[in-house]
């Protein structure tokens, strides 16, 4: 017979598939022989057959579960149910892959009219008995019968106000009566059922809940920006209760082995006296932090402490862990391997490998490394901020400026509109996830830095401010009202994370720099990875940041970036209005310089390093305006000259218009009908570079041909550009220069047939995104604003192919390029110059296939060093 349950004796942390994450290592803890509430769990393939009898618990899981609950009595030598000294559980979901707070978790099960009784006389407190027994009411209310939350807060608010008082734990025994007939009175009219009274039912009842909250809308959301397979479920944990609710030398809190946000090796965390679990997390009342628990309890504090030392040692990483003081004895409710942002996870990672507890090798692998962009982003630039309106919680680090919104959905629909927007909330829910999704940062009144809202913020690496007290936050007028300041939904708001400020309007923000441990992490980077890292960088600016984060080369310029520059655009006009060839000759005569400027600038900032210039790839027709615009000005032109000139433009836009302009005249097509623009380009880098080379820099340029499909058209434009190396730089220049001549890989005939382009290539640059549309044959700007989404919401493709570089098809042809691009020229050097060069699945397709190099815009550089060592350990 299947076992459907596992005690928690009997499992250990390697389950986590069965027993889920929490059930693993609870049974981990107990295994070791930690203060563990002893309890058992109900299997994640319980749950799937579960779902596949049509939600229903079968007769053989009811009775393992029966037999768990007697194994669990004997333990406890109580009983669930009994009237004089009731069993009380808490049931608890927990998923394979954490997903703090997206699902439920019902505490104090087992308590009925009778056995609150028997709870009241053992422990001669009647006031905590029924705190107890109101909690249970309300989360069975909520969780298992679906009742609003708000019915039954309303009616502790009112209890509150009644009695004069502000804080739960002021409410006596008599008032938790009072509360616990009237939240009854709720029950029966919104779920049209009574308070279930049988105990058995209840557990059942609330286990199915638990089961049945994998597919709540938040859980959903969760897993779907965290790539987690919906058909995983969850495993039910149930659990012998400890109280933190029993007066003051008891208590409830959360704390992390180091602090989540910096990294520092120091406890970090939060605690309520006299409280039960879910008032931490669940971001109702705001914590106390851990240092104080030190001084009113020093014995549990020095406790914990060593708790969570050995718990770290034993994951050999950092953990988020739950606890609960009864009377003074210190019991752990859950650890798991904290959440953390970039800046956190470095420090953490180089800290354990320093301390020995991991090696290099681990602490890279550790590094998420999609976080890391967020790290070389920004900070409020303090000189400009002025005075913060408001301060609260440092949350979530980093910098966010956007439009104040006060409900998810409308964070997430302006968002979709291309708004920046702030999402502004009182209390932290999990059911803002898509709000906070879609949102630049987060900013809570209420709640402290371990609910979950600002636990699944920082997982996202999303600047976050929590329990901003000062701040009253009006969500039916859409309000907030800070420092005599009133904020309306839609008015500039800037937060930073990292402070915990509040600021009105949109302050400038600055670009961070490269911390210690990014430093150190990037070393280890470097002696490990096998790929090279260059950068896509079209000015002489970007060379230099590119250079600073670590760039080993200039993989891509775009040479038509450089045209750009209003000054510049009206002579490469000139250029393409030219009529003849003559006209044509004098205004390249006149970008020339120009050009050759900007190439002296790349090679200084380059100095000693490869710099690959591709030469003009786009359609002639993006450098001019387009007709309409062209028709409106003619309408206005005064001078008779002025309109002829517009009328020629106009009929040059006519004649360059092409039916499907990705297909149509660009790349090496210019090259070839306008051979005197490559002429001018090649003309432009040999002349720079010798002009740098006089000046003791030593440069390596690399031209880069765009969008060959045939060999015979690098071999024409080789020619060319050879012939115009001989005539800058004459024979000793060229051997000093050592300059090579390459192709992009961009069209899948290029890629087909490699060998024969080989022979005239030095290096072969794969052009991904180009590569991507033409072997999908997806117009890029096509699918990504349109169809795209359909695709991706339908499952057709598993990532947008953009983003993520497609390894059976696209990279099938990059290897068959590879393969047959060194099997013509052994040293052939090869690497890829699309967006993906800065994705780490597609750097990893990258070292797998033999690449060289990969190229990717400056910001990502460190990324890319740390995801090539990744791909190689
Ligand atoms: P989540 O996954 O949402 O954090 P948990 O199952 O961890 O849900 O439970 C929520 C809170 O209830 C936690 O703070 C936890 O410590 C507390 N809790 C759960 N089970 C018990 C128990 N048996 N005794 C005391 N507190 C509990
Ligand atoms: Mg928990
Ligand atoms: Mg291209």
């Amino acid at each position: 017979m299947q076992s459907w349950v596992y005690s928690f004796e009997e499992g250990n942390a390697g389950m986590r598939t069965l027993l889920g994450g929490k059930g693993a290592n609870l049974a981990e803890m107990t295994r070791v022989g930690l203060p563990v509430p002893p309890g058992f769990t109900i299997t994640t393939e319980a749950c799937r057959a579960f779902f596949r009898a049509g939600n229903r618990i079968s007769g053989e899981l009811q009775l393992q579960m029966r037999e768990a609950v007697a194994r669990l009595e004997e333990k406890k030598g109580q009983r669930l149910g009994d009237a004089a000294d009731p069993l009380l559980v808490s049931v608890r979901s927990g998923s394979v892959d954490s997903m703090p707070g997206m699902m439920d978790t019902i505490l104090n099960l087992g308590l009925n009219d009778e056995t609150v009784k028997g709870l009241a006389a053992v422990t001669g407190n009647d006031r905590f008995a029924y705190d107890c027994y109101r909690r249970l009411i309300q989360m069975f209310g909520q969780v298992v019968l679906g009742i609003e939350s708000i019915r039954f807060e309303k009616l502790l608010r009112r209890l509150k106000r009644e009695l004069g008082i502000e804080q739960d734990q002021e409410v006596s025994a008599e008032g938790w009566m009072k509360l616990i007939g009237e939240y009854k009175e709720c029950v029966k009219t919104f779920s049209g059922i009574d308070f279930p009274q049988d105990v058995h039912e209840q557990l059942t009842l609330a286990t199915e809940a638990v089961f049945k909250s994998w597919h709540n809308q938040r859980a959903q959301v969760y897993r779907k920006i965290n790539r987690i397979p919906d058909e995983q479920g969850t495993a039910v944990n149930v659990q012998s209760m400890v109280f933190g609710n029993k007066g003051d030398d008891c208590g409830t809190g959360v704390v992390f082995t180091r602090n989540p946000s910096t990294g520092e090796r120091a406890l970090f965390g939060e605690y309520l006296t006299n409280a039960q679990g879910e008032d931490v997390v669940a971001g109702v009342r705001t914590p106390q932090s851990i240092a104080t628990l030190k001084d009113v309890m020093p014995r549990v504090y020095e406790e914990l402490a060593e708790l969570c030392d050995r718990l770290e040692l034993h994951y050999a990483d950092m953990q988020d862990i739950e606890f609960t003081v009864e009377r003074g004895e210190l019991y752990v409710l859950q650890t798991r391997g904290g959440k953390r942002n970039a800046q956190a996870a470095l420090r953490i990672a180089v800290d354990l490998a320093a301390e020995g507890v991991v090696s290099r090798e681990e602490a890279l692998m550790r590094i998420e490394v999609s976080h890391l962009e967020q790290l070389l982003h920004r900070g409020i630039d303090e000189q400009a901020a002025g005075e913060p309106i408001a301060s609260g919680l440092p949350a979530s680090p980093g910098a966010a400026v956007g439009l104040a919104v006060f409900d998810a959905d409308t964070a997430a629909a302006w968002a979709q509109a291309g708004k920046p927007v702030i999402l502004v909330r009182a209390e932290t829910t999990p059911e803002d996830i898509h709000g906070v999704l879609a949102a630049e940062g987060v900013l809570t009144s209420r709640g402290g830095m371990t609910s979950h809202a600002a636990v699944v913020a920082r997982g996202m690496g999303k600047p976050c401010v929590c329990g901003c007290e000062e701040m009253r936050i009006d969500q039916a007028l859409r309000q907030a009202e800070a420092g005599g300041r009133t904020i309306a939904e839609g008015d500039w708001l800037t937060l930073d994370g990292t402070s915990g400020r509040i600021y009105a309007g949109s302050i400038p923000l600055k670009e961070a720099a490269v911390t210690d441990e990014l430093q150190q992490v990037l070393r280890w980077a470097d002696d490990i990875r096998r790929l090279r890292v260059y950068a896509n960088a079209d000015t002489p600016a970007d060379a230099g940041i590119a250079r600073g984060f670590g760039a080993e080369g200039i993989g891509l310029c775009r040479t038509e970036h450089m045209f750009f520059a209003p000054e510049r655009l009206t002579v490469m006009q000139a250029m393409i209005m030219a009529e003849s060839r003559e006209e044509r000759l004098a205004a390249l005569e006149l970008l020339l310089p120009m050009q050759q400027a900007d190439f002296e600038g790349l090679f200084r900032e380059m100095d000693g390093l490869p710099v690959t210039i591709r030469l003009l790839d786009p359609p002639l027709h993006e450098f001019l305006p387009n007709a309409g615009e062209l028709q409106q000005k003619l309408q206005a032109a005064g001078t008779e000259e002025e309109q002829e000139q517009l009328r020629r433009m106009i009929r040059k836009v006519h004649a360059l218009h092409e039916a499907n302009p990705m297909l149509g005249q660009r790349g090496c097509r210019l090259g070839i009908v306008y051979p005197e623009i490559y002429d001018m380009q090649a003309e432009a880098v040999f002349r720079a570079a010798a002009a740098c080379m006089d000046g003791g820099i030593s440069v390596h340029p690399e031209i880069m041909i765009p969008l060959v499909g045939d060999a015979s058209e690098l071999s024409l434009l080789r020619e060319r550009v050879e012939r115009a190396a001989d005539r800058v730089l004459g024979e000793a220049g060229m051997s000093a220069c050592g300059y090579k001549v390459g192709t992009m890989i961009e069209v899948p005939r290029a890629a087909l047939t490699a060998d024969r382009i080989a022979a005239h290539a030095d290096f072969f640059s794969f052009g991904t995104n180009d590569l991507t549309q033409m072997t999908y044959g997806y117009s890029r700007d096509d699918a990504e604003g349109g169809f795209m989404s359909h695709y991706l919401e339908q499952k057709l493709l598993p990532h947008n192919p953009f983003q993520v570089l497609d390894p059976d098809g696209v990279g099938q042809l990059i290897e068959i390029a590879a393969t047959k691009g060194r099997s013509r020229k052994p040293g052939l050097k090869t690497g890829i110059c699309g967006e993906h060069g800065g994705d780490k699945d597609s750097i990893a397709f990258c070292h797998r296939t033999g690449l060289d190099y990969v190229s990717c815009s400056p910001y990502r550089i460190p990324m890319a060093r740390i995801a090539a060592a990744q791909a190689a350990i």
